[in-house]
């Protein structure tokens, strides 16, 4: 079932077992946008059939948020227009070569180009796949791009992230919601996880810009601005306190600084952000 958020905005939950990352809908009085594509067939055909549900306009546009294969594989599923920033483009390429029977995903796997999950989820949810090719985006936007639904606007802008250099948010202003993708994550390098230090204030400005109340993410479904404060606030208060690939110095360096321990979460992001340095010294 489609979750709504107001009477223009719906989501599709996330669900972490299968992978399958918030999907978003936004309808204005001609035309309806999506967010995301899902991971794969089987999650575009199952968000299409929640969105027939409803009595709302066609959709006419797909935003995809990043190149990440959860939030595009399932994109052919839907006839709408394709709509990435250029970085993104680039990197989707790579995937529109590719073959989708067992032995091509097996060999992308062998040569880290494809997770093992992935694989694992396209053999679940992607059946009758052996000529499939991924679609090309059809609108390839630089900065920013406004779309008017008809009496409702979308602007979509490539920000700086700490997760993925080519991530894109919606942003509707008359509600006051954005859908952030994935941008607010870390990311995994070389089997590190990591939060890319030097994007973090720059990408929190990015987001704040914007007058939103409502946050969607990724993995996360719904955020209210309270929460999202408090992720920023452990989120920069970790980051201070790491100037090098010492987890000790940071530790300390954050006792000192605040006069505590840090919280489960603020360990959390100071060891990322570790991880972080250990990564740019690599
Ligand atoms: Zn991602």
């Amino acid at each position: 079932m489609l979750n709504k958020l107001s009477d223009t905005i719906y989501y599709l939950s996330n669900q972490d077992d299968r992978e399958r990352p918030t999907l978003g809908l936004v309808c204005g009085d001609q035309y309806s946008l999506i967010i995301d594509s899902g991971n794969s067939t089987q999650h575009a055909k199952d968000f299409l059939l929640e969105i027939e549900k409803l009595n709302v306009p066609p959709v006419k546009y797909m935003v995809i948020t990043h190149a990440h294969w959860d939030h595009f594989l399932g994109m052919n599923e839907f006839d709408a227009t394709v709509i990435v920033n250029s970085q993104t483009s680039e990197k989707i390429q790579e995937w529109q070569n590719y073959t989708f029977d067992d032995s091509s995903l097996q060999k992308y796997v062998n040569t880290n180009q494809m997770s093992a999950m992935c694989m694992k989820i396209i053999q679940a949810d992607m059946p009758n796949r052996n000529s499939f090719k991924l679609n090309s985006p059809d609108v390839i936007f630089e900065n920013t791009l406004t779309i008017d639904l008809g009496k409702k606007v979308c602007i979509l802008e490539r920000i700086k992230s700490t997760h993925s250099d080519d991530s894109t948010i919606v942003y509707i202003p008359d509600e006051k919601v954005v859908f952030l993708g994935d941008c607010a994550y870390g990311t995994t390098t070389n089997s590190l996880f990591h939060y890319k230090q030097s994007l973090l204030l720059p990408m929190i400005e990015d987001i704040q810009k914007y007058n939103a109340e409502m946050f969607l993410l990724g993995h996360e479904s719904i955020c209210d601005s309270e929460e999202m404060n408090i992720y920023w606030k452990e989120l920069t208060t970790a980051s201070q306190v790491v100037k090098c690939t010492s987890l000790e110095n940071a530790t300390k360096r954050f006792m000192a600084v605040n006069k505590r321990d840090p919280n489960d979460n603020e360990l959390f992001f100071i060891k990322a952000f570790v991880n972080d340095h250990i990564i740019q010294s690599q």
